[in-house]
């Protein structure tokens, strides 16, 4: 076990890295973050922040000398900086399953041969993939590229072989998956947490509601019959089993009108959609990672209170810094600012857990917040993608 008091390496320095640095420090440890930006969510709030790119061998080596355990918050981390720190230190998640996450072709592969059901797709690396006979199948699609997609960028919907090409070249002819686009009842997600003792416990189900793209709203519990929940997460487990995963693993999911789920994709890092276990669980998604790292036994990640977990996006900062006391005036409001400077459209700049006795009372408060912010940033309300 590594003991509070110790250095613990963090790669990234985003709203993630800034969650699991507060809940790593406010169990003694001291976190040492890895981040090329100046003024990063979690290099401000860490014991010590080393300002060099994530393949910076003197940073690495730095890190491999003073931390006794290293993790990462942002799943395009090189792997191979990952594999080099686990030569010196203890490394969660190893760089092998960083490397199947990051890669949305990997990432399908894995999936297909491990026997998880996906949305159909096809793997596009060359204008001779476009001719292949399946892609009519797959049409209308969602063309995605392979590495560094998040919040929906690097997706394009196509409906026919003519756009299907200007996509690909509009991605510059990058590696992609096409995929079928579906008729989604829900999105889904699991956050599991599986230690270096092999124990492994999930989070309860998340429901997730996007807007373009990007997470809008989290509901836990979700709505749906426990038997899904239940498949939810035993699948999230065998996931992170048949992974080898050591750390905290999202995995998200894609549900059919006839109940069938399908997996969409794993993030090999907390997630935005476990927020909630921050203010809503006995052990949050952040705690876990650093029980993980350190060999403590995991925590009981059983919920005490329903949530609904709003993202607050830069477009609300349109006219000037939002009026809190709009969140705050319920009082079973939580708010997270992520001390970000420039708030840009699309840029996660914070989010709100609103807790309650009952879900639907907790997701018509998070609704009630965002309506306000909303209108006082002068927007309409977003479309839901
Ligand atoms: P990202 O890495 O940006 O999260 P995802 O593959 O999860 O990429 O896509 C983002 C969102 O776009 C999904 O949560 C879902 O709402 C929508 N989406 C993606 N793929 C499909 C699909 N095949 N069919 C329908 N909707 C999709
Ligand atoms: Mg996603």
């Amino acid at each position: 076990m590594i003991a509070p008091g110790t250095w613990l390496g963090l790669l990234g320095g985003g709203q993630l890295g800034r969650m699991f640095t507060m809940a790593a420090q406010s169990m003694g440890y001291k976190v040492l973050v890895l981040d090329p930006g100046s003024n990063s969510p979690a290099g401000t709030v860490a014991d010590a922040h080393l300002q060099a790119e994530y393949t910076d061998a003197k940073a690495l080596t730095e890190i491999a000398l003073r931390c006794s355990a290293a993790t990462t918050e942002f799943e395009n981390v090189p792997s191979e900086s990952l594999q080099r720190l686990s030569e010196k230190c203890v490394v969660s998640p190893a760089a092998s399953s960083v490397a199947v996450a990051q890669d949305r072709i990997r990432e399908k592969l894995f999936l297909r041969d491990q026997g998880f059901a996906t949305a159909p797709f096809a793997v596009i690396q060359s204008e001779s993939d476009l001719h292949a006979r399946e892609i009519d199948s797959l049409l209308p699609g969602v063309l995605k590229v392979s590495r560094f997609g998040y919040d929906g960028k690097g997706q394009i919907r196509v409906s026919s072989r003519d756009e299907l090409r200007d996509a690909f070249h509009t991605l510059r002819g990058e590696s992609c998956v096409l995929e079928k686009f579906l008729a989604l009842h829900k999105e889904l997600s699991v956050v599991v947490v599986r230690g270096f003792d092999d124990a492994v416990v999930t989070f309860p189900v998340a429901e997730n509601q996007h807007a373009h793209g990007i997470l809008d709203v989290s509901i836990a519990p979700a709505r749906v019959a426990s038997h899904v929940a239940n498949e939810a997460r035993q699948l999230a487990i065998d996931l992170a089993n048949k992974l080898d995963y050591r750390g905290v693993l999202c995995v998200e999911y894609f549900v059919l009108d006839n109940g069938r789920l399908l997996v969409n994709e794993i993030a090999p890092r907390p997630h935005n959609s476990g927020h909630y276990s921050i203010d809503a669980c006995v052990t949050s998604q952040f705690e876990q990672q650093v029980r993980v790292m350190c060999s403590l036994p995991l925590g009981d990640t059983s919920m005490h209170v329903a949530a609904a977990m709003l993202n607050l996006l830069g477009d609300l900062w349109a006219n000037g810094e939002p009026r809190w006391e709009r969140v705050l005036r319920n009082g079973g409001a939580k708010l997270h600012l992520y001390g970000k400077s420039e708030p840009r459209p699309g840029r996660k700049m914070g989010h709100v857990t609103v807790l309650s006795q009952q879900t639907d009372a907790a997701l018509n408060g998070a609704l009630q917040i965002k309506s306000a912010l909303t209108a006082d940033a002068g927007k309409s309300e977003p479309r839901s993608a």
